[in-house]
């Protein structure tokens, strides 16, 4: 097998807070990703490519060996839920939290709570561990109208600074867990190019170190 490596990034705060950290291993785009519309992009590193993909596809790339690492979300890797993906380290990047949120000051309705979110596997898990009856509805996007327009009680999502809440008239409620970004590889790809992965591991993780104790 080729020791080239194809890794998949979607845009936004994961794109930018990882280009740092694969500049540190020699890895830099040839040119601007937010300008292009291009999907696949060679690297400083001839043996390096980038693909852009959306965030929840970046699993699905990674364990079907089109790209032999990623990077994802825990909130992402969490909903894909699948054993076929190795998740090496934590990048501690795109901090935020999976929360439940609802409508201020609103007391939870008697009967079977109805959650909306995308991330319906985590939901169900979440509520089954707490022997609690929800009725799940799946959402694309905008999660924080469910409540205000009477389709679900409450949501779960990722928070940071709570203001999207807040600007919606709801609260962060419970806590599911913290979620960073982090690295995942192909499993084949871990057996069949193990040094050169080996080596880009340890890099990130020690830049990841750095970053911390300078924090
Ligand atoms: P907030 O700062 O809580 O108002 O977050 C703004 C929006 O960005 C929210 O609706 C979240 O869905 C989204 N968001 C915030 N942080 C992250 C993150 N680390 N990863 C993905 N989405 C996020």
């Amino acid at each position: 097998m080729s020791q080239s490596l194809t890794i998949a990034l979607s845009k936004g705060r994961i794109l930018d807070d990882t280009l740092p950290l694969l500049k540190l291993a020699g890895i830099e785009p040839i040119e601007d990703l937010e300008k292009s519309r291009k999907l696949i992009f060679p690297t400083s590193d001839p043996d390096v490519r980038l693909l852009i993909v959306r965030a929840t596809d970046v699993p699905t790339y990674v364990e079907l060996g089109a790209a032999d690492l990623g990077v994802a979300g825990k909130d992402v890797l969490m909903e894909y839920d699948s054993q076929g993906l190795y998740e090496p380290l934590d990048l501690k990047i795109a901090n935020c939290r999976l929360m439940t949120a609802g409508p201020v000051n609103t007391p939870e309705p008697k009967g079977r709570l109805r959650v909306a979110t995308k991330f319906v596997n985590v939901a169900r898990r979440y509520y089954a561990e707490q022997g609690r009856q929800v009725e799940v509805i799946k959402l694309y996007g905008s999660m924080e109208l469910a409540p205000l327009v009477g389709l679900a009680d409450k949501i779960i999502d990722v928070v940071d600074t709570g203001n999207t809440l807040r600007a919606n008239g709801l609260e962060p409620q419970e806590l599911i867990c913290h979620i960073s970004s982090r690295l995942i590889v192909n499993k084949a790809a871990m057996k069949m190019k193990h040094a050169r992965i080996k080596a880009l591991i340890d890099v990130l993780g020690d830049a990841v170190e750095r970053r911390s104790e300078t924090e």
